[in-house]
């Protein structure tokens, strides 16, 4: 919601200055249809990528004070939201705790990720299950096709 392109430069400005956190990459930003609940504006999105010193749930504790610094509430699922900060990879750590899961559940299945995923981690491996990015991607862009991700 909002002026997105703002909020998504303000989000990583405040992630930057996490104790810890050093940003190493960042996409482009992609312009994407709204995934789950269509009946939305679109998205802007983007994927950095970040050598940290915190462990995963200290991350995302970090991840989620700047979600509520930045004034996002808690809304109906994939609905709008002035930001959204998932951790998808976090090296070859695999987590499966409702309060945090990586790899992330839903992003082999969201070109939104993959698409920003693959222009700065295209050869990244999945550490369940040893695929790369890039052939993730290809799997969904031979099943879906390219719709509705465009990077501006
Ligand atoms: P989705 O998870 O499908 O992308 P969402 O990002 O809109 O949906 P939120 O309401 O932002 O969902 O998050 C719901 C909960 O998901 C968070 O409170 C968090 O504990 C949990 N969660 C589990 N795994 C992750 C992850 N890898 N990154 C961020 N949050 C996660
Ligand atoms: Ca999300
Ligand atoms: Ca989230």
């Amino acid at each position: 919601m909002g002026c997105k392109r703002d909020n998504i430069a303000q989000a990583v400005a405040l992630i930057s200055a996490i104790p810890g956190v050093n940003i190493k990459n960042i996409s482009s930003l992609y312009e994407t249809e709204p995934w789950g609940k269509t009946d939305q504006d679109k998205f802007l999105n983007q994927v950095i990528e970040i050598e940290t010193s915190l462990p995963p749930k200290e991350l995302l504790r970090e991840l989620q004070n700047i979600e509520i610094k930045m004034g996002r509430q808690r809304q109906e699922k994939w609905g709008p939201r002035l930001i959204d900060l998932d951790i998808l990879l976090y090296g070859n750590e695999v987590l499966d705790d409702p309060q945090l899961i990586i790899p992330h559940p839903h992003m082999r299945e969201r070109l939104f990720v993959l698409v920003p995923l693959a222009e700065i981690g295209a050869d990244l491996r999945f550490p369940d299950n040893g695929a790369t990015v890039r052939e993730v991607l290809s799997s969904v862009l031979a099943r879906e096709g390219n719709r509705g991700i465009e990077r501006i």
